[in-house]
């Protein structure tokens, strides 16, 4: 060994990985279990990760697309992404034993979406039209949202510019990105609410921050998530709005070794509903790579925790999330 060579080194982010909404709604699906029993159904994936869905399906979890699909008076999860009002109706109706999951974040959004239409205001709501947080929200007013995803889509929109507005955001979104659609927002209105507070999560907020840290030292990032994960691929977008090349990696499986040809410093982090072990999997293929050295980069430290609520009688179709507090 040429010991005058740099070792190659891994800079692994701090925090990453599982937040707090994403650990209660993992805790919850696993009380439920053992509570209930198998099966319990599980409207949409918990969290958007593969891994943790797979994990929870082999203890008896039942993931289905709709409420529909849940027997009549079973126990049905609503996942951390939260839902509609039509969803908890549906539910309801079809007397099903709901276990709401809904991130207390999220469900912050929607108490403030409420609060926007109530107060004879159209809803802005900046997010992804497909994710299912954007459509749980949307949901609280169909017929006074209007989603926005870009500032392009700011200057297209069909409303006067004096119409009384509010905008609400996706709690994953980038907050860049999202700063410059606000920016956008209010030099058009002349009468826009803003929110009391920022609805882009700390969680989200945090790992972005991790990743510029890195993005400004590393040759390479790796962020570790899933494709339909909304955070995760904010992150990924961070490090390459800041020059840093970037790969989303669903897991260690999807490696592509071409990426660390000429890489001396590859930084590393996981989105909000990543298990530990995925980021250790990749650790370890880094390691027989050559990149033996390990600091951790910390920019922020995270002890939110979200209290969880009485599973036993669960009330049905209930709206249990909005009296968490958090
Ligand atoms: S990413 Fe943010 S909003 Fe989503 S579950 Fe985690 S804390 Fe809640």
């Amino acid at each position: 060994m040429d010991f005058n060579l740099p070792r190659k080194k891994v800079l692994l982010a701090e925090p990453r990985g599982f937040c707090a909404g994403v650990d209660r709604a993992i805790a919850m699906v696993e009380r439920a279990l053992a509570v209930h029993g198998a099966p319990v159904y599980v409207r949409k994936e918990i969290v958007h990760n593969h891994h943790v869905v797979n994990m929870l399906r082999r203890k008896g979890a039942h993931f289905v697309d709709s409420e529909d699909e849940v027997p009549e008076g079973a126990v049905c999860v609503f996942s951390a992404h939260g839902v509609s009002p039509a969803v908890r109706a549906n539910a309801d109706a079809r007397r099903l034993d709901v276990i709401d999951a809904t991130c207390p974040l999220v469900a912050k959004v929607h108490q403030a979406a409420r609060r926007v239409v109530r107060d004879d205001r159209t809803l802005l709501l900046i997010g992804h039209n497909d994710h299912e947080e954007t459509e749980g929200t949307r949901g609280e007013a169909p017929e006074k949202t209007i989603v926005v995803e870009t500032v392009e889509d700011v200057d297209r929109l069909e409303i006067d510019d004096d119409l009384p507005v509010a905008y609400l955001t996706q709690t994953t979104l980038s907050v860049d990105e999202t700063a410059g659609i606000v920016d956008r927002l209010r030099d058009r209105f002349t009468d826009l609410a803003v929110p009391a507070s920022d609805t882009i999560c700390y969680a989200s907020q945090n790992r972005q921050n991790g990743i510029k840290s890195l993005a400004g030292k590393a040759d390479l990032v790796i962020v570790v998530g899933s494709e339909n994960s909304s955070n995760s691929q904010r992150m990924v977008d961070v490090a390459r709005d800041a020059g840093t090349a970037a790969h989303l990696l669903p897991d260690v499986s999807y490696l592509d070794e071409s990426w660390l040809t000429g890489a001396e410093t590859i930084g590393v982090s996981s989105g909000a509903s990543v298990p530990e072990v995925l980021v250790e999997q990749l650790l370890d293929r880094l390691v027989e790579h050559g990149f033996a050295d390990l600091e951790i980069e910390s920019t922020s430290k995270e002890d939110v925790v979200f209290s969880m609520p009485q599973l036993a009688g669960a009330k049905r179709g209930g709206h249990g999330a909005d009296q968490l507090g958090g």
